[in-house]
């Protein structure tokens, strides 16, 4: 049996995992999948708070919005998701919220990572966590990958799903093994950068504001600010509220560098003069998106890159198309294309 190895846990890879698992062919390979994370996720993240693993905060992406266009061309993976309660319309009043015409936005009342955990669970890959990728190299026909601790293990084919700026960080023969042009493809990607901060709260906090989100236009910190509970339709008076703030680009950008403690208190004096007043959170969590969303993606080259043949290396994700569902479910079905060509 071959085994293919997908680095990255996050959506694209998820996707990769459970549409490999349905292609022709494909019992005859074993899909592991590695993440340097402690969980699965990647920028699908929803952090728990740590004096109660039932209050969560969406750190990362928010809701789902699905244009019509892609209603149509994705139609099988939001049929799934709606029928399993995955996905839930969005009714909660979001200020601000600019909506383009014939598209709808959908909530994950169990977090946002629970779209990566299900298709992971579908496809019956075998993940591993805090397995961080350093090196790829070739040994006698096989990858050989390397990761920060723990044995090199060999694969016979490999997909990256994780950013590009990150698959570029990789050391080993892949180094030389990615073409000159291609590289100039992929130096060419960028991405924004911007801070997320999660406040949790001890139960029977109230919260009352009017909306269950709002875009802010008027702080040069703070750009988006959740009731991230009440966003996902799931108030309870079991469970604490919890807080999502997203700050700007401009924010992110300038502070990206900075040390995470000092970025957290600045957010927070920004919060205030938002909403004054606001109770004392339980516990606060300060992430970092060094690669939020794409700016730039990879140009001619839809989906995938194919960086080497025999054996397979491909490489994916939102940089390859763009950041939210429908530009990784893009990229997983074009890379599951170049793996079925291939293999
Ligand atoms: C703040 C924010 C808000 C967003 N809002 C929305 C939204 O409202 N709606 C929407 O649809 N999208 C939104 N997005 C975009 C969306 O989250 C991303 O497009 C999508 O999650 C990208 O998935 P991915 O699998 O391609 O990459 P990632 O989610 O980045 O997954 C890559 C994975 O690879 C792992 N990894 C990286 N390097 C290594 C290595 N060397 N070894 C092993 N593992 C490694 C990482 O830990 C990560 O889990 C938002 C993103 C952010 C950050």
């Amino acid at each position: 049996m071959s085994r293919v190895l997908i680095v990255g846990a996050g959506l694209t890879g998820s996707l990769c995992a459970h549409l490999l698992k349905r292609g022709p062919g494909m019992t005859a390979h074993q899909v592991v999948v590695w993440d340097k994370a402690r969980g699965a996720g990647g920028r699908m993240a929803t952090s728990r708070s740590p004096h109660n693993p039932r209050c969560t905060a969406d750190l990362g992406a928010q809701y789902i919005t699905v244009t019509p266009e892609y209603a149509d061309k994705h139609k099988s993976f939001y049929d799934e998701m709606l029928a399993q309660g995955i996905l839930k319309p969005l009714t909660a009043p979001v200020k601000g919220m600019v909506m383009k015409e014939g598209s709808e936005n959908f909530v994950t009342p169990k977090g946002i990572s629970s779209i990566v955990k299900h298709y992971l669970q579908q496809s019956g890959a075998t993940v591993f966590y805090e397995h961080h990728v350093t090196q790829i190299n070739l040994r006698e026909g096989k990858w050989e990958v390397c990761r920060k601790s723990g044995s090199p293990e060999e694969f016979d084919a490999i997909i990256l799903t994780i950013p590009v700026p990150q698959i570029l960080q990789l050391g080993g023969d892949i180094v030389n093994l990615i073409s000159t042009s291609q590289r100039h493809q992929l130096e060419a990607v960028s991405y924004s950068s911007r801070y997320a901060l999660g406040l949790f709260y001890e139960v029977g906090t109230e919260l009352d504001v009017p909306w269950a989100a709002q875009y802010v236009t008027s702080d040069p910190c703070i750009r988006f600010i959740s009731i991230d509970n009440k966003k996902r339709g799931i108030e309870s008076s079991e469970v604490g509220p919890s807080i999502v703030v997203h700050t700007s680009v401009p924010f992110g950008t300038e502070h990206v560098e900075s040390e995470k403690e000092s970025v957290q208190q600045l957010i927070l004096q920004h919060l205030e003069t938002l909403m004054p007043g606001l109770p004392t959170p339980a516990s606060i969590k300060c992430q970092k998106w060094r690669y939020s969303q794409v700016t730039q993606a990879v140009v001619n080259c839809p989906g995938q890159m194919t960086l080497h043949t025999k054996p397979l290396l491909l490489c994916g994700g939102d940089g390859f198309t763009h950041s939210n569902f429908d530009g990784c479910t893009e990229s997983a079905l074009r890379i599951k294309e170049a793996l079925e060509a291939n293999l």
